[in-house]
């Protein structure tokens, strides 16, 4: 199914690197103008240029999502901008320590809570009603495979699936709104967060590969061809929806 977003204004954050940027890019291509979000300016401009290479319209804010003026001020880029809001893929987030919980100190603890849940959160709190004034539209927010079972360290699994709790109670409280909100739960995805963790734990490549049933990582680009579906039309009563996109490793 070929997406068409002519004339809409989509925000990602996380959107300098990996999936974000992927997304972006999709979105972009498939003619949104794209409010590329990151706190990494660097990674956030080289997104923009790869867009505006392309022929596609995109601009960077720099953004901390645990931030709420940043936030703000990111979904008031979008509209003031590009006169409207759309779509909002929210997606930046940490991994964190890999520690045991009984090692952790409060503030590793709260820094990937920050991130990862209160940074969705924030999100949703400023783009919803720019969503509900452009006339309603869709959110999707990175979860993980992590947020539907214990695969990771423990406040990264608690972030992950508390926003698949917090984009369950987005969506059935704007659905009357017309506002959509579903989760996005990846599996392994060939990203820098996993090449990082990758150079930290050489050996692990071979394992991590032989647990999947594809017997290969998904590329972000296989995810966000998921995101471009998800706030298509067409997928007009998908809502509260958590998707594994995982390439069967759930179902092992
Ligand atoms: P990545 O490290 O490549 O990209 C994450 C981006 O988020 C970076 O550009 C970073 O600068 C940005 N970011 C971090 N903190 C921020 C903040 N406070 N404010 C604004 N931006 C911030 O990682 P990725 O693999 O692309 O991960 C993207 C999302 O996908 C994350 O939420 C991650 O938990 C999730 N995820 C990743 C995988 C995977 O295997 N890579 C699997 C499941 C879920």
């Amino acid at each position: 199914m070929e997406a068409d977003f002519t004339n809409k204004t989509a925000i990602v954050t996380g959107a300098g690197s990996g999936i974000g940027r992927a997304s972006a890019e999709r979105l972009a291509t498939a003619g949104a103008a794209v409010v590329v979000a990151d706190i990494d300016v660097a990674g956030g401009h080289e997104t923009v240029d790869r867009i505006e290479g392309a022929g596609g319209d995109a601009v960077f804010v720099d953004v901390d999502v645990t931030d709420e003026d940043d936030v703000e001020a990111m979904v008031e880029t979008a509209t003031d901008e590009f006169g409207s809001l759309d779509i909002a893929h929210n997606n930046a987030g940490i991994e964190g320590e890999a520690a045991p919980l009984t090692e952790l100190d409060s503030a590793q603890w709260h820094r990937v809570l920050d991130i990862n849940l209160t940074g969705v959160w924030l999100g949703l709190k400023h783009e919803i009603p720019a969503l509900i004034e452009s006339g309603g539209g869709s959110i999707v927010n990175t979860s993980s495979i992590a947020g539907l079972v214990a695969d990771g360290t423990a406040p990264y699994v608690a972030s992950k699936h508390a926003v698949v709790g917090l984009s369950k109670s987005a969506a059935i409280r704007y659905a009357d709104d017309g506002v959509r909100v579903n989760a996005i739960c990846p599996g392994v995805v060939k990203t820098p967060m996993v090449e990082r963790s990758l150079e930290e734990h050489p050996g692990a490549i071979d394992q991590l590969t032989a647990d999947q049933p594809l017997g290969r990582m998904a590329t972000p680009e296989e995810v966000a061809d998921a995101v471009a579906w998800l706030v298509l039309d067409a997928a007009s009563f998908i809502n509260g929806h958590s998707l594994p996109i995982d390439g069967g490793l759930l179902a092992t």
